[in-house]
């Protein structure tokens, strides 16, 4: 038999993504990030990005980069060679001091974080329980692990339940805490409870709760009042409130000292970049400080939304910066999304297999730094959009 070449392999692959109105193109930026930005060389609104306090351009970030003399770009290793530099050291301790916990250990993306925990925690023969749609990196780190992987329907916690009940290997249930695509928010007291009940250890990927929810942006754990207990593993990532790059882990000592051990996607890669831990340092001050920040987000969300509703947009239950429009089919989603652009307005289409085949979506997303005008603007196009 012949053996296919890439091209044979993708080509017909590449054309029927096309065909489907699924083929996924690159945006180009040429300005920082923030709500005005130039993309594909054109001045647009940006409504998708998730820098939901504003801080990926914040001037105080770059001031303190430049400032530092005690790093360079590079760390030149990984950090158990000579890549862990002070910068990184000091960020951990800040972050675990800010959450409560004991220690936090940095990853250079959340990805690589949701591999690493799920693949040195779990081994064959053991059991994940995870939410039908949690976010990608943390279904891949699942099937990576060797345990049993099994979905549990959307937020369904009696489901989860019967799971729980009906298995007695050594289980880790793994959720979002807000959920990347739909904006919900996962009940945090509930799967505690369910875990310490079971004796599952708990995993919650904090992505879009750190800098948003809770005390001084704690997260969703602050947000429920509630503790991170020694068998819970918090993650959380830098890529989106704090307007950095990068993620930790957060939890108890041994947690920290096995992932330092036995996590390859910690072990075999070069440090994050020391200026970006500096970074880091800086965003967390101001998210820290971030009341106000937090407070013109939440106005700017419900602004948003009961706009949506007075125009009859078809929302979904969501409280967070997450905003998704229901459209259901990738066209209409991206025709919606094209319209959109010529106006000015970057929402970015979201379809299958980021969602379900039938509940394609504009993902709109809110930022402090938004205006009440940009706000305005945006949800008198979609009005037109409903009549189109
Ligand atoms: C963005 C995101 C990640 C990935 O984090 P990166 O640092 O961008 O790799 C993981 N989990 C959730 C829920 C996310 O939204």
């Amino acid at each position: 038999m012949m053996k296919p070449t890439i091209a044979t392999r993708f080509q017909a692959r590449l054309d029927e993504r096309r065909a489907q109105s699924l083929y996924r193109q690159r945006p180009l930026a040429l300005s920082p990030q923030q709500p005005i930005m130039q993309i594909n060389g054109l001045p647009m609104v940006n409504f998708c990005s998730n820098d939901y306090l504003g801080l990926a351009s914040d001037p105080r970030i770059k001031a303190a980069v430049c400032a530092d003399n005690s790093a360079g770009w590079g760390a030149g290793a990984a950090h158990l060679v000579t890549g862990h530099h002070l910068h990184h050291h000091l960020l951990e301790d800040e972050l675990a001091d800010w959450l409560g916990v004991e220690r936090c250990l940095l990853f250079s993306t959340g990805y690589m974080a949701n591999l690493a925990v799920q693949q040195t925690l779990m081994q064959t023969g053991d059991l994940i329980l995870g939410d039908k749609l949690n976010h990608a990196s943390l279904i891949d780190g699942a099937r990576a692990s060797g345990a049993d992987f099994k979905r549990y329907p959307h937020l369904d916690l009696a489901a989860l339940g019967r799971r729980l009940v009906a298995s007695n290997q050594p289980t880790l249930i793994v959720s979002d805490s807000v959920f990347s695509m739909d904006g919900d928010l996962a009940d945090l007291v509930s799967l505690q409870n369910l875990a310490k009940t079971h004796q599952a250890w708990l995993m919650i990927d904090d992505a879009h709760g750190v800098g948003v929810l809770g005390e001084q942006g704690r997260g969703s754990f602050s947000h429920y009042g509630l503790a991170i207990s020694a068998d819970t593993i918090l993650v959380g990532t830098f890529g989106k409130a704090f307007g950095t790059t990068g993620a930790f882990v957060a939890g108890s000592t041994v947690l920290i000292e096995s992932l330092i051990q036995f996590a390859r996607p910690f072990i075999y890669t070069t440090a994050m970049s020391p200026m970006n831990a500096l970074a880091t340092r800086e965003a967390l001050k101001l998210v820290k400080q971030g009341n106000d920040l937090r407070a013109q987000l939440q106005a700017n969300i419900l602004q948003f939304r009961e706009g949506a509703q007075q125009i009859g947009l078809n929302l979904l239950d969501s409280a967070s910066p997450i905003q998704p429009v229901i459209l259901h089919q990738a066209d209409t989603a991206l025709a919606w999304s094209e319209a959109l652009k010529q106006k000015g307005f970057w929402v970015a289409a979201i379809r299958y297999p980021t969602v379900a085949k039938n509940q394609a979506r504009l993902r709109i997303t809110l930022s402090a730094a938004h205006s009440a005008e940009q706000i305005e603007d945006l949800l008198q196009v979609l009005n037109d959009l409903m009549v189109w």
